[in-house]
């Protein structure tokens, strides 16, 4: 059997695995490839085959010698730029190590027992800082969820709760509540035949919240702009979302893109937009959530000069209903932590509440805490704002800012060498040069122009092994993304990383 990891005063001793995770020599530049060709496989071969009815000492070295080595180092390298994955920074890690130790069930609020809700409710706070929401507005049911996907979860199942009222409400109907009477009765009772979400270029976990809590991913709508072909645009054409907004009989979320995946680029643009969205929206009674996952990030950026198309598109957003975020991207804590805010008292509770059971109250009814159980999707849950707490006290405002700031730069300065070259194309809105530089988030899109290079280019950009990018399909032809995420961004250094990569893989 497995030695119990205690000694004999009952002492935890972790040394040996901090002696472990030394050994593994886990490089902050670590390659940002995947491991080693036969690496996988081989540690494949060393995976049980059944649940041995024994035990074993050498599961340790097992982890760190088979399965550690056949794991990708994303994370860990600042020029991996697949996805928006971000890495980890070390108060981060740290914190996310002490959240495991002390194995933290942040379910419900027991204020006499360990200040992990306080904890909680600080952090939520601080972020709120962080992307400049008011606390007194948005402290209201805001909470630490798995991601954005549950975030959106939330944020569209609280929209439903609150659009099903207001439908009701207008036609004198006793308000039913979805979370207590199901959707298709409610439904039914006001005479609704339609659920419908209208969104620009959602991302696809729009569509899986869709299905999830009964509206149907069929029903997501979309009301982009239109532009000349091979154009696009990601903001709303407020004459489209009108004319959904006032559909006969049909109940309306509006889902905010405020960062789209692909291209980086928001729905909105300044803070009139949204004054008009709402306006539309409040007269309708529609719900309005924001998808921000990375984009909120943008609420960091004061600089108008530098980068004032990007703030222009998280301008207003505080007049949403509710916002999404990502904790393990731009915020480069650990996987797996999202963010939900949200500015409406009480619906969180209606639909998340953990029935009545007694010994799962809080311990002061009057305490302004809530349980978390109370206001999302999980019960027990872990303890994944101690990793954000840490990494906001230790970095601060202004260590996000330059965080951000970096990774915007460097996306600049690749967007300035392919918009330059004659191999690659920028796959951008914009007419200009500049006009690309400014709408550059930390999201790079692009292609080569030569259709064989293009399709192999994701293949041989990563086949060079020193930087990692995601392929995707734009306007019906593969395309490259770069997204940078890492914390430990080095504009100069990465940037001729980069533009080394690209040079070698035009010239084949
Ligand atoms: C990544 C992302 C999501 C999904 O986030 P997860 O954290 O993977 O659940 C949703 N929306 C946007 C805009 C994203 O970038």
């Amino acid at each position: 059997m497995a030695n119990d990891m205690s000694s004999s005063d009952n002492q935890l001793v972790l040394s040996p695995f901090f002696e472990k995770l030394n050994d593994l020599q886990l490089s902050r530049r670590a390659l940002p490839t995947l491991p080693e060709e036969g690496t996988i496989a081989q540690a494949r071969k060393t995976l049980p085959k059944f649940l041995e009815a024994e035990g074993h000492d050498g599961w340790d070295e097992h982890l760190t010698s088979d399965i550690a080595p056949a794991l990708n180092a994303a994370s860990l390298s600042p020029n991996y730029y697949g996805f928006v994955t971000g890495g980890c920074t070390i108060p981060a890690l740290f914190g996310d190590m002490l959240a495991s130790v002390y194995d933290q069930n942040v379910q419900v609020h027991l204020p006499n027992q360990t200040i992990a809700t306080d904890v909680e409710a600080c952090a939520l706070n601080m972020l709120l800082d962080l992307f400049r929401l008011d606390r007194d507005v948005w402290g209201q049911s805001s909470t630490f969820t798995t991601g954005a996907t549950a975030s959106n979860v939330l944020g569209l199942a609280m929209g439903r709760e609150w659009v099903l009222g207001r439908k009701a409400e207008k036609r004198g109907k006793d308000l039913l509540s979805v979370a207590e009477h199901g959707i298709h009765e409610v439904m039914a009772d006001i005479g609704l035949r339609k659920f419908q979400i209208v969104s620009t270029w959602p991302h696809s976990s729009i569509a899986k919240a869709a299905s999830v809590i009964g509206m149907g991913r069929a029903n997501l709508r979309s009301v982009q702009g239109t532009m000349e072909p091979g154009g696009f645009t990601m903001r709303i054409d407020f004459n489209r979302f009108e004319a959904e907004a006032q559909a006969d009989n049909v109940a309306t979320i509006l889902v905010i893109s405020a960062g789209e995946v692909n291209t980086g680029r928001f729905a909105t643009y300044g803070l009139e937009d949204m004054k008009r969205l709402r306006a539309i929206c409040d007269r309708y009674g529609i719900w309005i959530h924001v998808d921000g996952a990375f984009g909120l990030f943008g609420r960091l950026l004061s600089d108008e000069a530098e980068f004032g198309e990007i703030i222009r598109g998280c301008q207003g957003l505080e007049l949403a209903d509710s916002i999404t975020g990502d904790g393990h991207k731009l915020l480069n804590v650990p996987y797996d932590c999202g963010f939900y805010f949200c500015r409406h008292k009480g619906i969180a509770e209606e639909v998340f509440r953990n029935g009545n059971a007694a010994y799962l109250t809080s311990a002061a009814s009057e305490d302004t805490i809530p349980s978390p159980l109370n206001i999302g999707i999980e019960n027990s849950r872990r303890f994944r704002a101690l990793p954000v707490y840490a990494t906001l006290l230790a970095y601060g405002r202004g260590g996000y800012l330059d965080m951000l700031q970096r990774q915007i730069r460097l996306a600049r300065k690749v967007v300035a060498d392919l918009w330059d070259s004659e191999v690659y194309h920028v796959l951008s809105d914009a007419t200009s040069k500049t006009e690309a530089l400014e709408r550059t988030f930390m999201v790079v899109l692009f292609s080569a122009k030569d259709d064989n290079l293009n399709a192999d280019l994701v293949r041989g950009i990563n086949a060079t092994r020193k930087i990692y990018v995601s392929g995707t399909s734009w306007q019906g032809r593969s395309a490259a993304r770069i997204a940078i995420a890492n914390w430990n961004v080095d504009v100069d250094k990465d940037h001729k990383i980069i533009q080394s990569v690209l040079n070698e893989v035009a010239e084949r």
